[in-house]
């Protein structure tokens, strides 16, 4: 049989799908928006969008979450979405589609995707990052995402903004339950609050880009500073795992001054004579993260599910 695989995104703005083809290639995609803070009708979405991409024809489905299924509980943990905390996420979505799935870290799914086949291919040790409505991370060992004991593997948006001047501290309150998280400064919104209380302007990280690209000095000024958060953010990670390659998803990762600016800032930060590590866009692009959720299956074990399914 051949089994089609259908990844889900389920991001904290949108919920896109796709589907692969047994070769890896995408037979088709859809995008529809987050119904925020409303559990259930995220599960109809998710349900909606398979069942149309599929046409009731068997898939196996794979799902990428802001967060992780908890080891301990099997409850979401760490979800920047919350209204997906202390869900049984994966049971019942599992019940809704009635299909196999299998459910991981976001950013787990972007750089499964990248160490695939895309920016990340080749290189042992790969790290992603989604710079979106939150800030994950995640870990490739020779093209293989890693999760560890806790499933917290490469979750670096909650350790603090590292080398803090006095004006950052203590920082904004997070979700989380602490001060100053990488996610409250390099997230969209993050951006996007940090330019409000430095300008007085208030408008999104997508339009505040567009300012610095017209010259706009404020627009400027707040891109310079998340240049440098990102510079240390990611020199902490550097100085702990050295990973050949670095990644950027999500949102924020179209910005094309941070693969230009953020290089040029890690000397100032890593503990090394030299750096060369690369920081890349993801060659799979907006689709990496919802590709790598189909790559949850290989198209082997897709096809075994299914089998198993109609036995
Ligand atoms: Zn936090």
């Amino acid at each position: 049989m051949s089994a089609t695989r259908i990844g889900i995104d389920l991001g904290g703005t949108k919920i896109e799908a796709s589907a692969l083809r047994p070769d890896g290639s995408e037979s088709g995609r859809l995008r529809v928006a987050t119904p925020r803070g409303d559990y259930q009708a995220s599960l109809r979405s998710v349900v909606s969008l398979v069942e149309e991409l599929t046409g009731g024809q068997p898939a196996v489905v794979g799902c990428g979450i802001p967060g992780a299924i908890s080891p301990a509980t099997q409850l979401v943990k760490n979800a920047n979405s919350t209204w997906l905390i202390g869900r049984a996420f994966d049971r019942d979505l599992a019940k809704g589609l009635g299909r196999p799935l299998r459910v991981a870290n976001d950013a787990n799914c972007l750089i499964q995707s990248e160490a695939h086949d895309g920016a990340a291919g080749g290189a042992a040790l790969a790290f992603g990052v989604i710079l979106g409505t939150g800030v994950g991370g995640g870990l490739a060992w020779r093209g293989q995402a890693l999760v560890g004991c806790h499933a917290i593997a490469g979750e670096w948006g909650h350790n603090p903004l590292p080398w803090p001047t006095d004006s950052e501290q203590p920082g904004e309150a997070c979700y989380c339950g602490k001060f100053g998280c990488i996610e409250t400064w390099l997230s969209g919104p993050g951006m996007a609050r940090d330019h409000e209380r430095t300008s007085g302007d208030e408008r999104d990280a997508a339009a505040i880009v567009a300012g610095a690209d017209q010259g706009d000095p404020a627009c400027t000024a707040t891109l310079e500073r998340y240049v440098d958060r990102l510079a240390r953010a990611l020199a902490t990670v550097i100085n702990v795992v050295d990973p050949d390659v670095i990644v950027l998803g999500g949102g924020l990762s179209k910005v094309a001054r941070l693969y230009e600016a953020v290089p040029g800032r890690l000397g100032r930060y890593v503990f090394s004579d030299h750096i060369a590590t690369p920081i890349v866009p993801p060659r799979h692009g907006d689709a990496s993260g919802v590709r790598g959720a189909a790559l949850l299956w290989s198209p082997q074990e897709a096809s075994e599910a299914l089998a198993r399914g109609q036995a």
